[in-house]
């Protein structure tokens, strides 16, 4: 659905993007994150045909950007970072004008215009203009705009900015819920965003992709361990269940109670714990893999500016 190959982008000598290559399948929800200046924006003008790259290809829906702009804009849905608004006009007003901009007629636009107001929970703001609005009904104003021509594939760049911890509930929810029939792509530098709405995450520092994959994936490829919490609910770790670990893992910290963190050796699985812990008297109350948080990522690939560097930073 969506596909970049060796995108370059340079503004005069700053370069803001450089060799990055992803695609994203339909129905994903797709995250760019990275600290500011990593090129998030960049990728998203690029994708949506609003500045040409330097070299390499963007293609959406079969159309390559730099070639049929208007085609891939008909396609998709697009909130800037600051959504494009007209302040002075009132959200049906608005509204209009957009259906006008997207050659809306009949009732195809009342039925668009009553479908967004109702997926966006604007019934109640219909005739306030829109300077009046809170920032998180000016945003879900500007998805609304994203989505009136019903897209295949929207692209949202930082959309919770600005907005408190209720109105970013909100408009995750919404986003999630739009996510459910179409293709999403959002940029965000906020952690739990990405954790709390995406299936996939690339990330970006530099203009670079340092990492993509779940989060599980990316955490895995960094640290190249399987790492297990142990709860242990019977026996207790002597010198010599100690001693037999060797070969089947080692332990990540020293033990906290009664709870072991064992990174597996490699080749080993959990049932090989399993057997360890029978061999030495052991009980084992709970196995859970552990999931490196997106946090601990994020930190190790954009912290140092080099992903080897960082790599010291993962628990
Ligand atoms: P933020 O999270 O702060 O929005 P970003 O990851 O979206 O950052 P971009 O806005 O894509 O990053 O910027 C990438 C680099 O390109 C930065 O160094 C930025 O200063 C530069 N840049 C962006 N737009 C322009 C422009 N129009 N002219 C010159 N340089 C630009």
């Amino acid at each position: 659905m969506i596909e970049a190959t060796a995108l370059m982008k340079y503004y005069g000598q700053v370069r803001a993007v450089h060799d990055v290559s992803f695609s994203v399948d339909k129905g994903e929800i797709v995250g760019l994150l990275g600290p500011n200046g990593a090129g998030k924006t960049t990728i998203l003008k690029i994708l949506t045909g609003y500045h040409y790259p330097t070299a390499g290809v963007a293609m959406v829906n079969g159309y390559d950007v730099s070639a049929n702009p208007v085609a891939v804009k008909s396609c998709i849905g697009y909130l800037p970072e600051n959504a494009p608004l007209y302040d002075d006009l009132t959200v049906r007003e608005y509204l209009d004008f957009i259906a006008d901009a997207r050659k809306l007629t009949g009732h195809d636009r009342v039925n668009a215009i009553t479908r967004v107001l109702k997926l966006c929970g604007l019934e109640t703001q219909i005739d306030r203009p829109i300077d009046q609005l809170s920032k998180g009904f000016r945003q879900r104003v500007g998805l609304a705009q994203a989505i009136l021509h019903d897209p295949d594939i929207l692209i949202l760049d930082e959309p919770t900015t600005g907005l408190d911890p209720n109105q970013i509930q909100e408009i995750r929810r919404l986003i999630r819920t739009l996510g459910s029939d179409k293709t999403v792509i959002l940029s965000t530098h906020i952690l739990q965003e990405v954790e709390a709405m995406c299936d996939r995450v690339l990330i970006l520092n530099d203009g670079e992709i340092a990492a993509s994959g779940t989060t599980e994936e990316i955490g895995r490829e960094l640290k190249g361990e399987k790492v297990f919490t142990v709860r242990i609910a019977g026996g207790s770790l002597s010198d010599g269940a100690r001693q037999a670990l060797e070969g089947v893992g080692h332990l990540v910290t020293e033990p906290i109670g009664p709870k072991l963190r064992i990174a597996l050796a490699e080749g080993r699985g959990g049932e090989d714990l399993f057997r360890w812990a029978v061999d030495n008297g052991l009980i084992i109350g709970a196995l859970i893999p552990e999931r490196y948080s997106l946090e601990d990522i994020f930190t190790s690939l954009t912290a140092a500016g080099t992903t080897g560097a960082a790599e010291e930073a993962l628990p």
